[in-house]
């Protein structure tokens, strides 16, 4: 240890030109040493508190990403810093064999506070979309086996979630994908309709599609889809591993719509950043999985678990969602601005709570990565979601002062333009 204390008093007293050197050595050695599946940002990130990241150099950022709508409740969130560690040093894993505290805490908390009756816990967002598959496949029975999901959809990597995922990019050069996944043109519902045979078992979709460019599904739509699935006994799927814990301003994103799924699955905020996955079901749907069925070893971790079920108690207390809702229209409101004062870049605003899109014209799309650039260099992190629209998913402990912050970097940014 007096070695680690050595180094860092070393690393504090280095001029800034050498931390710079040892970034790029960084980068270097990472790039040189992983497969080339990221483009990543210049940035070797170090440290992280609330809505404020720094890296290697110690410069700044005000991240409106969070780890991809993971770090919900900020950067080292003390309430779940403290029982990562509390629960680290008691258990950290035993497997499913075993009953431990933390996840039934979990799966408590997720029952009481959605329309689900039972879960099932992993480790990712495609783990439980896979985990969803698989129960919409046994429920539906010998000959029933295709999901339907939608065109701009998105709902993971592995072969059956990417087979899912109704973006033609994310196939080329995996063929064959795996058998059973159609994708309905988005917002059609003569055309979803006209799909549904005798094979089908479900129908998978994003209430609101964040990685397709921040796009909610239509009311009207969703209701729609809903009365499909009643009509032909199939499940309806809602993938909220993106919209899911807060995001939208309600505990889930079904929510604000008035109408339940048949299964839900959620990942990305649950933990706060630790990987965990949970996949919702009511009763009747969840009974066709018996023992041997489904598993994961990591799955229900007590760790992860132990966090998430402080981000559920904190998301849960008074008050804190109904903020995310006001800084969620305070966001759209800033944004709105902007697209009125830029009309050649930005054609409007979307979104639910605290995510939102700036949605882009030919010509601003056209620009959407050299944005997202300069905003990097102002020291502001955002992404450029399905090649439409600027994604904002900031922490939901954002302030209004930060939004201002954020958004006067972006006018400088358009403006330059
Ligand atoms: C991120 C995401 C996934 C995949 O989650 P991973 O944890 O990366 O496997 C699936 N569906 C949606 C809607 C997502 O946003």
């Amino acid at each position: 240890m007096p070695e680690i204390a050595g180094m860092a008093r070393a690393y504090r007293r280095m001029t800034i030109h050498h931390r710079k050197k040892m970034m790029t050595n960084i980068m270097e050695k990472s790039d040189s040493l992983f497969m080339n599946t990221y483009g990543r940002f210049p940035a070797v990130m170090v440290e992280g508190k609330g809505c404020v990241l720094k890296d290697d150099t110690g410069k700044e950022y005000l991240d409106f990403v969070s780890g991809i709508a993971v770090c919900s409740l900020g950067h080292c969130h003390p309430a779940v810093t403290e029982a990562i560690v509390a629960q680290a040093g008691k258990l950290v894993h035993v497997s499913n064999l075993y009953y431990t505290l933390p996840q039934t805490e979990l799966a408590e908390l997720l029952v009481a506070h959605s329309f689900a009756d039972r879960v099932f816990l992993a480790n990712s967002g495609a783990e439980v979309n896979e985990g969803a598959i698989k129960l919409a496949r046994k429920h539906g029975g010998p000959g029933r086996y295709e999901i339907i999901s939608l065109e701009g959809s998105f709902h993971g990597r592995t072969l059956a979630t990417m087979a899912a995922t109704g973006q033609a990019k994310f196939h080329k050069g995996f063929e064959p994908l795996p058998e059973g996944f159609v994708h309905a043109p988005f917002g059609d519902l003569a055309a979803l309709g006209k799909m549904i045979s005798a094979k089908t078992c479900g129908i998978l979709c994003e209430p609101l599609q964040g990685e397709g460019g921040v796009r909610p599904l239509p009311q009207e739509y969703l209701q729609g889809i809903r009365e499909l699935c009643d009509r032909h006994g199939l499940v309806l799927i809602f993938d909220e591993v993106q919209v899911g814990m807060g995001r939208t301003g309600t505990l889930f994103a079904y929510e604000h719509f008035g109408i339940e799924p048949d299964i839900m699955t959620l990942a990305k905020a649950l933990g706060n950043g630790l990987p965990i996955g949970a996949m919702l079901a009511r009763q009747e749907v969840a009974a066709s999985f018996s023992p041997g069925d489904h598993a994961s070893t990591f799955g229900g971790n007590p760790v992860a678990c132990a966090a998430a079920v402080t981000v559920m108690k904190t998301m849960l207390a008074d008050g804190f969602l109904a903020a995310v809702n006001r800084k969620g229209e305070y966001l759209a409101g800033r944004l709105q601005g902007l697209a009125e004062q830029f009309p050649d870049l930005a054609t409007g605003v979307r979104g639910m709570g605290l995510i939102q899109g700036l949605v882009l014209t030919s010509r601003g799309a056209s620009l959407g990565a050299d944005m997202i650039k300069s905003l990097f260099g102002k020291g502001v992190l955002a992404n450029f979601a399905g090649g439409v629209a600027l994604r904002f998913i900031p922490p939901l402990v954002v302030s209004e002062s930060q939004i201002d912050e954020m958004v006067d970097r972006l006018h400088d940014v358009l403006g330059a333009l």
